[in-house]
């Protein structure tokens, strides 16, 4: 798997995570963790390739006239302009 758009070190590593251990409120997903919110961003970043299929669909019919799949090898990171946290990824 090719990440296009790879950061070695973004911005957003430098903010410390600062969720309290023991306690719900105050830790991710509920507390407002920056740190903890962007890994989990970064982590959903396919490692593997992967397949999907493409499935081509009569349009009058809206049966599939043909199943086909294909590899995706590489993605593209999208990031945000500021913290450069992966806001997303498209094949
Ligand atoms: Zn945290």
């Amino acid at each position: 798997m090719k990440l296009i758009g790879s950061i070695k070190k973004p911005r957003w590593y430098n903010i410390p995570c600062c969720c309290i251990k023991g306690n719900i409120e105050k830790s991710h997903p509920i507390g407002n963790c920056k740190h903890c919110k962007f890994q989990q961003a970064e982590d959903s970043l396919p490692k593997k390739d992967f397949k999907i299929s493409d499935n081509i669909i009569d349009i009058k019919t809206g049966k599939i006239i043909k199943k086909q799949t294909r590899i995706v090898k590489e993605v593209t990171i999208v990031r945000g302009s500021v913290y450069q946290d992966v806001i997303g990824w498209s094949y």
